[in-house]
């Protein structure tokens, strides 16, 4: 245990932790409780970058913790948790704990709270995870090494890596995703374990593997994390929809990719039909937008890639994606490009991207929406109750608009729709 002012890292004395954060770790300590930031932020602080959300563990228990605050979420009493709203901060505060054996490799059998916080400190995953700070003492605790094994850029278990892994299936998953947003390299002994563990895994609610998985996908490194994915065989247990023969172009197609989610998913089940990428997102419990747009980007992959003679097919392929899908989709088309390393494709998917903000900024019709005349005032010309009939005639205006926008007038259309005769009954 550090515990020299002396000996603190710099990144830590001089990080700019927020007032109000203090103020929680003041109050607590003035109560007569010990108080320390653990996990996230302080590996955060250490690597130089922002923390996103700080974690207070504590001696305190749960009520003492509602005792001294005003606004408080009870949010798992149960585990010692409760979320102490400060300012524009909502921060976890953990009574110290240490986790009862596990019944399924899913959840503690019991939670045993604890007054002193190495050994909360040792239920935790990683070395890099384990390190606690009180910023007002000055005072680091890192009982495991983290801070070493951050500075050799090492993912290390607390702990027999094996052991760990059956406790909780989910540890192998953040292991490979820890080390690829952070760039880290998974000691040799941690990552022999996930092909041990791998039964432990399976038990794993899918919410949870789903929260990984985003938070890999979306890192700077995703290439690097389906790749570590695939070699421990998690990959298989996530999507085995992924065929391993087209994973070497999978992993240049995600290298390739803007970082949104739902880029990132396509790019990673692009070889799959739209039908099994939706299956697979839906096992995995993904909301409904993110399936959605992927599903619709995986469906229209090859449109950017068939011939271009002319504006009307390029016209028909923005109303397909639509204008809020067509930059998504020339983006995922320009990774492709990028990832089959074909010159010639490169240039053309970039010609077909000007292209297309070229014929957008002349704002032709695409949508229903855009017709000169409502479902109402079609029904009127044909004089017929609104019904599948003017549906179909909406779908005929609408592809004689995409063809050839000069015809999107009133009088126009109705001339069209006079002539039109439906194709059924
Ligand atoms: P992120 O930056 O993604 O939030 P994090 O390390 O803060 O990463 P959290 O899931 O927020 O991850 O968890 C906070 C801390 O709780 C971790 O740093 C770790 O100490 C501990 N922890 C979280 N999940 C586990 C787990 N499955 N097993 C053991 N310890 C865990
Ligand atoms: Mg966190």
């Amino acid at each position: 245990v550090t515990n020299t002012p002396a000996a603190l890292p710099s990144r830590l004395s001089q990080a700019a932790i927020p007032e109000e954060i203090l103020r929680i770790l003041r109050r607590l300590k003035d109560a007569g409780h010990a108080a320390y930031l653990v996990g996230g932020s302080i590996r955060d602080l250490l690597l130089g970058k922002p923390a996103k959300d700080y974690d207070v563990a504590t001696s305190a228990h749960a009520e003492q913790v509602i005792r001294l605050f005003k606004r408080v979420i009870p949010t798992g009493i149960k585990h010692g948790t409760v979320t102490v709203l400060m300012g524009p901060f909502s921060v976890e505060v953990t009574t110290f704990r240490g986790e009862g054996a596990y019944i399924d490799g899913r959840r503690p059998e019991s939670v045993v709270f604890l007054d002193n916080v190495v050994d909360d400190l040792a239920r935790r995953d990683f070395t890099i995870n384990a390190i606690a700070f009180d910023p007002i003492e000055r005072k680091l605790v890192d009982p495991f090494g983290g801070e070493g094994d951050l500075d050799a850029r090492t993912l290390r278990c607390v702990g027999d890596p094996k052991e760990r892994f059956s406790e909780d299936g989910l540890r192998p998953l953040r292991a490979v995703r820890f080390a690829s947003v952070l760039d880290l390299q998974i000691d040799p002994p941690t990552q022999a374990a996930i092909p041990e563990t791998l039964g432990t895994f399976d038990r794993v609610a899918q919410e949870r593997v789903r929260e990984e998985l985003s938070k890999l996908l979306t890192g700077p490194h995703p290439d690097r994390g389906v790749s570590l994915l695939e070699q421990t065989g998690l990959l298989k247990r996530i999507l085995p929809e992924i065929a391993p023969e087209w994973l070497s172009f999978t992993l240049r197609r995600l290298a390739a990719i803007a970082t949104e989610l739902p880029l990132r998913l396509a790019a990673l089940l692009f070889e799959a039909s739209s039908a099994v990428a939706e299956s697979a997102l839906q096992r995995l419990r993904y909301p409904r937008k993110v399936i959605d747009a992927v599903a619709q980007l995986v469906e229209l992959k090859d449109l950017p890639f068939s011939r271009f003679p002319d504006d009307a097919s390029v016209r028909r392929m923005l109303a397909c994606a639509g204008r809020d899908g067509i930059d998504a989709l020339m983006a995922l088309a320009a990774a492709q490009a990028q990832a089959l390393g074909d010159q010639e494709l490169i240039r053309s998917v970039a010609n077909l991207r000007t292209r297309c903000a070229q014929i957008l900024s002349h704002a032709p019709p695409l949508s229903v929406g855009d017709l000169a005349l409502s479902g109402d005032q079609i029904a009127r010309v044909l004089r017929c109750p609104p019904g599948p009939r003017i549906g179909e005639a909406i779908r005929y205006l609408l592809a004689s608009v995409i063809e050839d926008p000069s015809l999107n007038r009133a009088d126009r259309l109705e001339e069209r729709l006079k002539s039109w005769r439906p194709t059924a009954g």
